[in-house]
């Protein structure tokens, strides 16, 4: 398994799970394999194909993927075709001829051509070892791509009894799950489910308030980054592209309002990388495998938390870091109420209404945003700090806010339990303006006007976040109005304190930086080198080399063959193809920059993925071995004391070897251990209020990380 995975895939190490899929595969078991967008599931039936002696059928809805993927095999050395509509009859025979000579080891199909009775019984001919069925979810009614042609795989069981099946796919719900199993009639079926947590993908949620200014800020010296911008409607779509295409970017607009042609031919564009951004609307997508896709941008609100996870999965299925970024607005929150008023279906209003108010949430939630995902798809994660989402790299400082908290539910309390989040606001500050509130006589009651030492957002957004803690509730759909509940009382009862998230205005957070170690400039001319390669080949310059093989050259400088083998994703046939090609490119680069190899290629095998995935982290633990004080670190990195702090509390966590003694005080280091034994790790500000000024938010979180560590 091993030379073979370093033979034609040029890896020397399996993604979780694989390994041991492949290995209940061999011995013939069905299996069901779950694994989120760019889990490594080709390899999992691509690799036992090439072990089998027979062929391995591969079944997708994709027509438009099958050349790739068959292209990315033969570049590999692998033995592979596909036969869909897009063939020639006479072309499809000569690959059946292949097929019955046995020369073949992967078949791409769709599953329609596959049930043809007349190609059942070819296929009954040969021997076949394994099917592979992708997307299988497409089977289930009860998932969000349902496809009938799917239905008629069930056949496979009976006519190739001894052949076992692979379903794989990345919907998460277990429902689907369950009907994919039983449509297939998987008998004893292993099933695997990998962690749905993208450690490479950078979560952040944006206020929109200027969206096109704000789109090119974070463009900015990325003009040669891959990237997917969606927008709600096509006027959208065509209006942002043009204005792309203006600044000097090279957009494409996809939306189903054009035709069939020019549509494959923008997604070809963008995958041979003669575009870099496609402006689309959520008809762009499914069927989407470039590896190198650098950041999706919600332009506006997506629809569902399930669409969501969906679009932003398109980014970096090559393990590389990448952006997701939504930009939120009330005002597309209201136009989206809108539209979902107009619908006729009372179900389908509550489903949207739903949907909404989970996806708004997720936006205005202080939780970091990986954990919220990964609940919604029914899985934990408990780290404190995931060190990749706004929330978690730019925490927002708490207070003690019992007293906010106790005017909110009393006022919420003395109005009835009948009343909104505006309106609570509008009677604690007194509002003169809303007549509802004079009409119902509330400028009457204890809490009218207690409120007026903060703004109406920071009210806003104390009230969410007492939703999101527990301790209101919201009820209703269209109108929510807040009620109380148990732990309202325990806080209005004196007995509970209560922190909360400091509101002030919203501030700027910095795009991710890209503080990875490689060569930019050796990078993009590796990169052009490879487009000129694959257009002569016609093939997407992934088919190449991934981005993932080309940053590791600009890291390591190759110098001979030995070393080029070296190279994740290369494996033999690529070595041998173009490892002259590249080689030279790197060593002429390397003398004209004098640039000595970096001794260390040999170790490259061990770079662990953590590395690999924050290096902006890892660049603060660069600076901090040099003894740079925090302070002096932020400045370098042009990042804000907080983050800095965020970066060392995760690497602490993480068990890296950070020197506590140099950034805080021993004595000081020791205060804080006894307070935060005496007063709890859960809550800082109690600490913070008894150590008093000489001792920052910061310090004491260091030192908590120390603490957890020890005790694990
Ligand atoms: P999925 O189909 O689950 O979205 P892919 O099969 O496309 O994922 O794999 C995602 C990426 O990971 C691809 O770029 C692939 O080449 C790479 N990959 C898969 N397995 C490995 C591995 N064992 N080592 C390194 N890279 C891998
Ligand atoms: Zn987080």
């Amino acid at each position: 398994m091993y030379k073979i995975l370093q033979k034609y895939f040029g890896y020397t190490s399996f993604y979780p799970l694989q390994e041991e899929i492949i290995k209940e595969v061999q011995r013939q078991r069905d299996t069901f394999v779950l694994m989120p967008t760019g889990g490594g599931k080709s390899l999992c039936y691509q690799l036992p194909a090439i072990l089998f002696d027979s062929l391995t059928v591969v079944i997708s809805p994709l027509i438009a993927l099958m050349k790739d993927q068959v292209d990315g095999l033969l570049a590999n050395g692998v033995p592979a075709t596909f036969i869909n509509s897009s063939l020639s009859y006479k072309e499809i025979n000569v690959r059946r001829r292949s097929l019955s000579k046995n020369e073949i080891k992967i078949l791409y199909i769709a599953p329609e051509r596959l049930v043809m009775p007349e190609f059942l019984q070819f296929l009954q001919g040969l021997k076949v070892s394994l099917f592979a069925i992708d997307e299988s979810h497409c089977i289930s009614e009860w998932g969000h791509d349902f496809r009938p042609e799917y239905r008629q795989l069930k056949l496979l069981k009976d006519r190739f009894p001894g052949a076992p099946i692979m379903a794989l796919t990345a919907t998460a719900t277990p429902v689907v799950q369950e009907d994919i199993i039983t449509q297939l009639k998987l008998s004893d079926c292993k099933v695997f489910k990998a962690s749905f947590n993208r450690g490479n993908l950078y979560y952040q949620i944006k206020l929109k308030d200027e969206p096109y200014h704000q789109i090119l800020q974070y463009l900015e010296g990325r003009k040669n980054d891959s990237g997917i911008i969606y927008c709600q409607s096509r006027k959208t779509v065509e209006s942002l592209a043009a204005s792309l295409q203006t600044a000097g970017y090279r957009a494409l607009p996809y939306h189903a309002g054009l035709s069939a042609e020019v549509r494959t031919e923008s997604q070809e564009q963008f995958i041979h990388e003669n575009v870099e951004i496609m402006v689309a609307t959520i008809a762009f997508g499914m069927g989407i495998d470039k590896p190198n896709v650098r950041y999706v941008i919600h332009y506006d609100l997506p629809k569902s938390i399930e669409g969501y996870s969906q679009e932003t999965g398109r980014a970096g299925r090559d393990g590389l870091k990448s952006d997701c970024i939504l930009f939120f607005s009330y005002a597309d929150r209201v136009k989206i109420e809108y539209f979902i008023e107009q619908k006729k279906d009372e179900n389908e209003r509550q489903v949207a209404y739903k949907q909404l108010r989970e996806l708004v949430n997720y936006c205005e939630s202080n939780v970091c945003r990986r954990k919220l995902l990964l609940d919604y798809f029914g899985e934990r994660f408990d780290e404190p700090n995931c060190g990749s989402c706004d929330v978690c790299l730019e925490p927002k400082e708490r207070f003690d806010g019992t007293i906010a908290t106790q005017k909110i539910l009393s006022c919420v309390y003395r109005i009835g339990e009948r009343f909104g989040i505006n309106y609570v606001i509008d009677v604690l500050q007194g509002s003169k303006k809303n007549k509802k509130v004079l009409q119902n006589r509330h400028d009457m009651v204890r809490t009218y006007g207690v409120g007026k030492e903060y703004s109406k957002s920071q009210w806003q957004s104390f009230i969410r976040e007492l939703i999101q803690l527990g301790y209101l509730r919201q009820e209703g759909d269209k109108y929510p109005v807040l009620k109380l509940n148990k732990k309202s009382w325990e806080v209005l009862l004196r007995t509970e304190r209560v922190f909360l998230a400091k509101a002030e205005e919203p501030h700027y957070i910095p795009p991710s930086e890209t503080g990875e170690v490689y060569n930019r400039a050796l990078f993009e001319l590796l990169r052009s080198l490879r487009k000129t390669l694959a257009d002569q080949e016609a093939v997407p310059p992934y088919v190449i080399f991934h981005d993932t093989s080309l940053k590791e050259m600009s890291t390591y400088y190759p110098r001979n063959l030995q070393d080029f083998r070296r190279i994740n994703g290369v494996g033999e046939r690529k070595s041998d193809k173009y490892g002259d090609v590249f080689l030279k490119e790197i060593i002429g680069y390397c003398k004209q920059y004098n640039i000595a190899p970096k001794q260390a290629i040999h170790k490259r095998r061990e770079l662990p993925k953590k590395q690999m995935k924050s290096s902006t982290v890892q660049e603060t633990l660069a600076l901090h071995k040099q003894r740079l004080t925090i302070n002096e670190i932020a400045q370098k990195r042009g990042l804000a004391l907080s983050t800095i702090v965020s970066h060392l509390e995760k690497l602490i966590l993480d068990g890296e070897d950070v020197s506590l003694d140099n950034i805080v005080d021993r004595e000081k280091q020791e205060r804080i251990r006894r307070s935060l034994k005496e007063l709890g790790v859960k809550v800082l500000s109690p600490v913070k209020e008894k150590l008093g000024n000489d001792y920052s938010y910061g310090e004491i979180r260091l030192v908590r990380a120390k603490m957890m560590c020890e005790a694990k």
